[in-house]
């Protein structure tokens, strides 16, 4: 049972630790991004565009889990931003109920 190692009476808190922690070991790894394939810079600060960040493969709004270490990877947090742009224009407008393009003809 991965990620269920840390005992404590606060669900939440052991969520976040667990989070934490899991950061801290895909770090190590050191792998390079997962969208550019680039090298990431681990010592960089948080809030630089080309900082580390943990993304999720399928998104906690689609059922997957912050926790499970096969549903994350290491990305430039630009990278996952760009992502997450790209994920809005393409399905989630449809989602939505977003006017797309084709909208505009059918007038
Ligand atoms: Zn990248």
């Amino acid at each position: 049972m991965r990620g269920e190692t840390v005992p404590s009476s606060n669900p939440r808190y052991r969520k976040y630790h667990a989070r934490v922690s899991l950061r801290r070991r895909v770090a190590r790894r050191g792998d390079p991004c997962a969208i550019c394939g680039k090298s990431i810079d681990y010592s960089l600060p948080r809030g630089h565009p080309m900082a580390y960040e943990l993304d999720e493969i399928v998104p906690i709004s689609r059922g997957g889990s912050p926790t499970d270490p096969d549903n994350v990877q290491p990305t430039h947090a630009i990278c996952n931003r760009k992502k997450g742009n790209k994920l809005i224009d393409e399905r989630d407008a449809i989602d939505l109920g977003i006017p797309t393009s084709r909208d505009w003809w059918s007038e």
